[in-house]
């Protein structure tokens, strides 16, 4: 499998469409980095993931981890490659600098991190979870966690791992049975088991830092009983260096549809040391810090692998000679035309194209909102910022997956048998994919954190801003009457769903995934007709404006069909009975 990042994409994301030259010049943290800065560290982190992540793709997939007594070890390729991921300081992009990290702006994050999980989903994953981690010590630890534990992870000396998931406490964290005991020393003995610990025992690193979700004795019940722990696989002496071995280890590893790479383990903590990260009682909170972090990375997943998947699609279709086109040949010479004379597969090629280009643009404008809550200035610009991201996370954790998925499928459906054999990668990118759908909170969670938490909770204030926002932006004139009937289908939609959800408590659970769906639909036509508004004279953004056409004839008129399905009685659900599944 090849794969080309998207360099040239991600200089008209950040400098024609966001401007994001003006932005950084108004927040002091990023007052010193230049535009050619910028672009050199794009390019490197282009040449890192094309020129030496790729090639350990494939077999990463086909090696997988083998676990034995309790070590772990990964494709004999993935070593190499993630020691010249680390040494580049890649996971310390947008880490703190008092610490080591280099504070760039996370707009620029997230346009690396695609590249990264395009690149190999599996060796990434080792990657997002220490940058994850390190952003919880950041925002909750003691001033002596952060200098211990921040430069290792910064340089990728050591790596992340975050423990939640419980065999009986998956989404429903509140009843898991991990116990946390005080010990003299202000330390606590650890002992339960977690299932699905991504990254949980590894041979990449001398040391893993697990961040484990666990109750204190004297712990209220639910969710507000919880407390986070720092439990490092080696325990940590005063200067640094590694101490004893900790008490836990790997029980198995999970062998699975996908991310073959990725080691994903039982891990048993059989009285293992642990160190308070943050308040007691507050560690599902604290660990919110981690997750919504990794629901933006786990969204940009699903990105990266719907880029990968159109670009060995297109590539196919270029190639292959099927048919001929329905106005006559076009290959007179060849015994057949490409498959691109064919609208059907085009549609297909066209739909992954604008789903991951209007997905990137997505992404990049979370990013945008998370580093003006960060650094603005100004108040008031953060906090909105702030809402604004919150609004935000759950839409694109869960709709960049889910669009990332489609697309992969539908490159797959481009190779025909092609794509269901090994060969050329594009089963691969549906198996991987899968599991964005999945972890970090399913997509059924998000669209219920959205719904609920985000838009009922403040009466849909939020959103409306939101909207209101969107319509002040300059877009290109002939997609602004599809653009207002879009703003005014979710608004009208929101009012609907939120009176009606005052009479019947399943309203929000019946209607979420639809929801989410028309919100993400109608912030991309924003973006779409935003994107066609600045495009250059070119052959690229000549590109650009095709692509914005196809998005709002095919694409938007989803949100017709989302808008229908959402005002249906949610007898239609809930009048089946229990025994009738
Ligand atoms: C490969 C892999 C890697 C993982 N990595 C990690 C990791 O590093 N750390 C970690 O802690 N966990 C990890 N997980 C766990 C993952 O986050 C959970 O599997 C996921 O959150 C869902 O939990 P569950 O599997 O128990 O499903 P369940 O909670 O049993 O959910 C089953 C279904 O019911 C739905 N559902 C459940 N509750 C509700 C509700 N209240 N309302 C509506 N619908 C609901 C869900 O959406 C889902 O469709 C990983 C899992 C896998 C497979």
């Amino acid at each position: 499998m090849e794969y080309q990042a998207p360099e040239r994409d991600a200089y008209f994301l950040l400098f024609d469409l966001f401007r994001a030259g003006e932005i950084w010049s108004a927040i002091p943290a990023f007052a010193d980095f230049s535009e050619d800065l910028i672009r050199a560290v794009l390019a490197e982190g282009g040449r890192l993931a094309s020129e030496v992540i790729t090639p350990t793709n494939q077999l990463g997939d086909q090696q997988g981890c083998v676990w034995q007594d309790g070590l772990v070890t990964t494709p004999p390729e993935f070593k190499p490659a993630f020691n010249e991921l680390t040494a580049g300081g890649w996971l310390g992009l947008a880490g703190n600098p008092d610490f080591g990290g280099q504070g760039m702006p996370k707009m620029l994050a997230c346009l690396v991190e695609e590249m990264l999980w395009a690149a190999n989903t599996s060796l990434y994953l080792y990657g997002t979870l220490t940058v994850g981690a390190s952003l919880c010590i950041d925002a909750h630890g003691t001033q002596a966690q952060k200098s211990t534990y921040l430069p290792r992870l910064y340089s990728g000396q050591w790596t992340g791992a975050m423990a939640l998931t419980e065999a009986h406490a998956g989404t429903d964290l509140g009843i898991m049975r991990t116990k946390a005991e005080p010990q003299a020393d202000d330390s606590y003995r650890i002992t339960g088991t977690k299932i699905f610990i991504t990254g949980g025992e590894h041979d990449l690193t001398e040391n893993i830092v697990h961040l484990v979700l666990a109750k204190l004795p004297d712990a209220p019940a639910g969710t507000k009983g919880i407390s986070l722990f720092i439990v490092p696989k080696y325990l940590v002496r005063e200067d640094g260096s590694l101490g004893e071995r900790n008490g836990f280890a790997s029980g198995s590893i999970e062998h699975k549809m996908g991310i073959r790479g990725s080691a994903t383990s039982v891990i048993n903590y059989d009285g293992a040391t642990g160190y308070l990260l943050g308040e007691p009682n507050q560690g599902l909170a604290a660990m919110f810090t981690m997750m919504n972090y990794e629901r933006l990375s786990v969204g940009i997943q699903g990105l990266g692998a719907g880029e990968l998947a159109y670009q060995q699609a297109a590539a196919y279709a270029r190639d292959r000679l099927q048919g001929r086109s329905p106005t006559g040949p076009q290959n007179a010479a060849g015994v057949a035309d490409s498959l691109l004379v064919h609208p059907d597969v085009r549609r297909m090629l066209m739909t992954q194209r604008a789903f991951a280009e209007g997905g990137r643009a997505f992404a990049l404008y979370v990013g945008l909102q998370l580093d003006v809550a960060k650094y603005s200035p100004d108040d008031g610009e953060r906090r909105k910022a702030q809402a604004l991201s919150e609004l935000l996370t759950p839409v694109a954790k869960a709709f960049l997956s889910d669009r990332g998925f489609e697309g992969a499928v539908m490159a797959q459906q481009v190779f025909g048998g092609h794509g269901y054999i090994q060969e050329w990668g594009a089963e691969q990118i549906v198996r991987d994919t899968r599991i964005a759908q999945i972890y970090e909170g399913t997509n059924g969670v998000q669209a219920l954190d959205l719904i609920g938490r985000k838009v009922l909770s403040n009466g849909g204030s939020t959103l409306r801003q939101f909207v209101d926002d969107m319509a002040q932006s300059e877009v290109l004139e002939e997609f602004q009457a599809d653009l207002n009937e879009a703003y005014d289908r979710l608004v009208r939609t929101t009012a609907s769903v939120t009176e009606r959800a005052r009479q019947d408590p399943n309203l929000p659970g019946a209607v979420s995934t639809d929801y989410l769906d028309l919100l993400g639909l109608t912030v991309y036509a924003w973006l779409w007709a935003r994107m066609a508004a600045c495009a250059p004279n070119d052959d690229f953004g000549q590109s650009k404006k095709l692509t914005a056409r196809f998005f709002f004839a095919r694409l938007l008129p989803r949100t017709l069909a989302l808008e229908k399905s959402i005002a249906a009685d949610t007898s239609a659900l809930m009048d089946f009975v229990g025994d009738q599944f």
